[in-house]
């Protein structure tokens, strides 16, 4: 069994402020970034679209200290090397070394007008690394909070949020949309967010104490997954250009009702029908997800959760063996509500909303059933919505 990430708070902050004592002689604030999951609401968000993202309880831990002289230094816990810039010489290519992040955000927070101090950081994740849980995102707004405190300068929020991505867009050469960095800015404890990613309005909607978040990460990366990520954002973009002849106030498919796009469909390409028919009617589902939480309705959120997972696997194709079986075994488990694939698709997790009472038992349930049929040990982690960015204060 996986220990509960937050029994383990006090000691990572204590023994991340011993880690920093020992390499700069000083005493460091500490900040912390949660990694997230996703509810529902997949390859919505760059069809300007909803999703329904919640924060998990694995946070990015950040100590961090003014330095006399204008240089920038940071370490790790995962990784040996550590990294060292002087303040005026962040800006670059991606180098592929896990301290682009930190060199980005530094970089656009300069860039927008931040007068950033020196400072000495290190990190501690406790978001996997690549899980698809965005350990990325928490790393670059833990680090943002830290720089801006060390360097007395406030930003808002959004604002924030906004340059993290800048910085994975620029630095990292990832091609996010906000959701990543929106959330773990944003995130409140007990609930989860349904953001728009059009208008980036955002709507907090309690997660019932009843129920956990489990995540299982099938532990398979399929090589697919970038190129197919790209195939799937033109089949959209052709699907709008093709619905914008008749339509001609469809700006993305977002703006396209799922009766608009029956009446249409013999215009459009098989393919890129199914994938314009996931998109409108996964944003309808967010819709009534929130809905459903809003109510607490967690049979209904959980129906909406499979099918989100069987548009995903049917009509936009980007699910895999290891998921469906993930999904299949959820269904047949005691205490769930609904699961499905979450993430980009091709590998990563699912997510699985559960009754509290059965999330142990559904957790080891799963890891033998997978272990078994796939052949790999998954990870499986229970949580619940956690609480987004801030400050560490023991
Ligand atoms: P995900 O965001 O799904 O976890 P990404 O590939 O987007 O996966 O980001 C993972 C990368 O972020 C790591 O390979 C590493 O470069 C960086 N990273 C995340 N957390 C840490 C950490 N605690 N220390 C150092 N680098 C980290
Ligand atoms: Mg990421």
């Amino acid at each position: 069994m996986m220990p509960s990430p937050v029994a383990s708070y006090e000691s990572i902050a204590d023994s991340l402020r011993q880690r920093f004592e020992r390499s700069y002689g000083t005493r460091p604030r500490i900040f912390r970034a949660p990694g997230r999951v996703n509810l529902i609401g997949e390859h919505t968000d760059y069809n300007d679209g909803f999703v329904m993202p919640a924060a998990i309880e694995f946070y990015t831990w950040v100590a961090a200290d003014r330095r006399g002289d204008p240089v920038l230094r940071v370490e790790s816990d995962q990784f040996s090397e550590a990294a060292e810039w002087p303040l005026d010489g962040l800006s670059g290519a991606p180098r592929k070394h896990w301290s682009d992040y930190v060199r980005g955000v530094a970089a656009v927070l300069q860039a927008a007008g931040c007068p950033l101090s020196g400072a000495n950081l290190v990190i501690h994740g406790q978001v996997p690394l690549g899980a698809g849980l965005s350990s990325s995102a928490a790393l670059e707004v833990s680090t943002a909070l830290a720089l801006l405190s060390v360097s007395n300068y406030q930003l808002p929020p959004l604002e924030l949020a906004k340059l993290c991505q800048r910085a994975e867009h620029e630095y990292a050469g990832t091609r996010c949309g906000i959701m990543d960095q929106f959330i773990a800015t944003f995130g409140r404890s007990g609930h989860a967010l349904m953001l728009d990613c059009r208008s980036l309005d955002y709507k907090l909607l309690p997660v019932p104490e009843e129920a956990r978040l489990v995540i299982c990460n099938s532990m398979v990366k399929h090589e697919l997954a970038a190129g197919q990520y790209n195939l799937r954002r033109a089949d959209c973009e052709a699907g709008v250009r093709l619905l914008q002849q008749h339509l001609p106030n469809v700006r993305a498919l977002r703006d396209v009702t799922l009766p608009d796009l029956e009446k249409h469909r013999d215009e459009l390409p098989e393919v890129v029908y199914r994938r314009c028919r996931h998109v409108v009617t996964e944003n309808q589902r967010v819709l009534e997800a929130a809905d459903a939480l809003q109510s607490g309705d967690l049979a209904r959120f959980g129906r909406l959760m499979y099918e989100s997972h069987r548009s995903l696997r049917d009509d936009y194709e980007v699910s895999c063996r290891e998921l469906d079986l993930l999904g299949e075994l959820a269904a047949t488990g005691e205490g769930v509500y609904g699961a499905r694939m979450t993430g980009g698709g091709f590998g990563g997790c699912t997510v699985n909303l559960v009754r509290a009472d059965a999330a142990d038992r559904f957790q080891r349930y799963i890891m033998e059933a997978y272990a078994k049929d796939a052949g790999k040990t998954p990870e499986v982690y229970v949580c619940s919505a956690a609480q987004g960015a801030g400050p560490w204060q023991s």
